[in-house]
């Protein structure tokens, strides 16, 4: 299409074919919803005191599997994740077992990148080795603070020691792609503290790092104690320094900020992540997980004791998708057929979270029009705020955030939300 041709209104269209098909691959991520103890400033959807239920949680959730894997028959499979919640409480036997039926019930990738979280408590030379031989090749783990009275503060169950030992037993066992997950902004961080926390995964030297701003949601037992008084409110001014600080730092390490709140060593960015933030189809399974498949986003419900009942009284009949959201005869709610315009925006607002920005001919390619046809008046604002730049020659031009609007994203995307 080029740019003498009629442009479909917004609003009426549904999902691109990108947005659609699945002939590219999906990427599946499968949640794990069980902690030992559930950490005072963690929101997600994660339980402790229910471990008991992980035997009969496996069999669900490979149930789930099944009849996704047939609804969709069978697709590609270009990533696998597991997240939670703790993967790292399965044992090898159950994470083989998990695996097995992903691999015969999906066409997995030879050079599927395949990830767990890992709590570094959890982490044995055994457990992990069993976890390669199982498949997995790219480990994740919450080290979240090198500074033991931070850890402390978080709950968490693990000290530094324990986090580096765990690192050399992952190391050992043959896993060559880690990442460090860490936390900054915390209530009582100092500007000093951040930088010991940043020399110390330097000197661990993973391939990739993870660096989260806490985010308090009201409901938490943190978020409480700050509303009391009893912790600091969080400084975001502090934040931010730490944010600049961390990127001159990891860019001098060798470390590329690719995405937000993202580092990798060159070749080793999370390919799994990547797909979300290219807006490309994902299955989640487990409770709580979300997808985004054939043209809807949807979720699957939070409890896990219901979706147990639930998955495990679906049939085992062949359906299509279409014909599974609409009958819905198991745990998916909040289903939401995509239409054009918000597929535009999420794909925006993803893309441009990635270093490397959003290219107008992708954008094309895939939606049917330039970037400033549908987002002139957003582009024009933000780049005149300092917050987006533009680079090359339109129509081959890319628009990126700059390092203010990394800072400010949340200001830059609500601009697209509102065009
Ligand atoms: S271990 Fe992770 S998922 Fe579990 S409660 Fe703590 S932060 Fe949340």
């Amino acid at each position: 299409m080029d740019d003498t041709q009629e442009i479909e209104p917004l609003g009426v269209t549904t999902a691109s074919e990108t947005g659609r098909s699945l002939s590219g691959g999906i990427a599946l991520y499968i949640h794990i919803p069980f902690c030992e103890t559930k950490c005072p400033y963690c929101d997600f959807n994660t339980y402790a005191g229910i471990n008991h239920l992980i035997p009969s949680y496996m069999d669900a959730l490979s149930n789930e599997l099944r009849v996704w894997a047939s609804a969709l028959d069978h697709p590609r499979v270009n990533t696998v994740f597991l997240g939670g919640g703790t993967p790292s409480m399965l044992s090898p036997k159950q994470m083989d077992s998990l695996m097995s039926l992903i691999h015969t019930e999906f066409a997995v990738q030879t050079d599927a990148e395949i990830s767990a979280e890992v709590n570094p408590d959890d982490v044995t030379l055994q457990r992990i080795t069993g976890f390669r031989e199982a498949g997995l090749n790219r480990i994740g783990m919450g080290v979240q603070s090198f500074f033991d009275p931070e850890l402390q503060l978080l709950g968490r169950r693990h000290d530094v020691e324990q986090a580096l030992k765990a690192f050399e037993a992952i190391q050992h066992a043959g896993i060559t792609n880690i990442s460090m997950d860490l936390m900054y902004g915390l209530p009582h961080q100092t500007i000093d503290s951040w930088k010991r926390n940043i020399e110390g995964v330097i000197t661990a030297a993973p391939q990739h790092i993870s660096a989260y701003a806490l985010t308090l949601e009201p409901e938490t037992p943190m978020a409480q104690h700050v509303a009391k008084g009893s912790l600091p409110e969080q400084d975001p001014d502090l934040a931010a320094d730490m944010y600049e600080w961390t990127s001159t730092v990891l860019a001098k390490a060798g470390y590329h900020n690719y995405e937000i709140s993202n580092w990798a060593l060159p070749g080793r960015e999370s390919k799994h992540n990547i797909t979300y933030w290219h807006n490309l189809p994902y299955l989640g399974v487990g409770p709580g997980a979300h997808s985004f498949l054939g043209g809807y986003r949807f979720a699957n419900g939070k409890s896990p004791v219901t979706y147990m009942a639930k998955v495990n009284a679906w049939g085992t009949a062949p359906v299509d998708l279409e014909t599974l959201l609409r009958e819905n005869p198991g745990y998916v709610e909040d289903i939401e057929p995509m239409d054009a315009q918000t597929e535009m925006a999420d794909s925006l607002i993803m893309g441009l979270r990635l270093a490397k920005g959003i290219r107008n001919s992708d954008f094309r390619a895939r939606f049917g029009l330039n970037l400033h046809e549908a987002y002139g008046d957003a582009i024009k604002e933000t780049i005149s705020l300092g917050l987006l730049k533009s680079n090359g020659m339109w129509p081959e031009a890319t628009i990126q955030l700059t390092e203010r609007g990394k800072l400010l994203a949340n200001e830059v995307f609500v601009r697209f939300l509102g065009d």
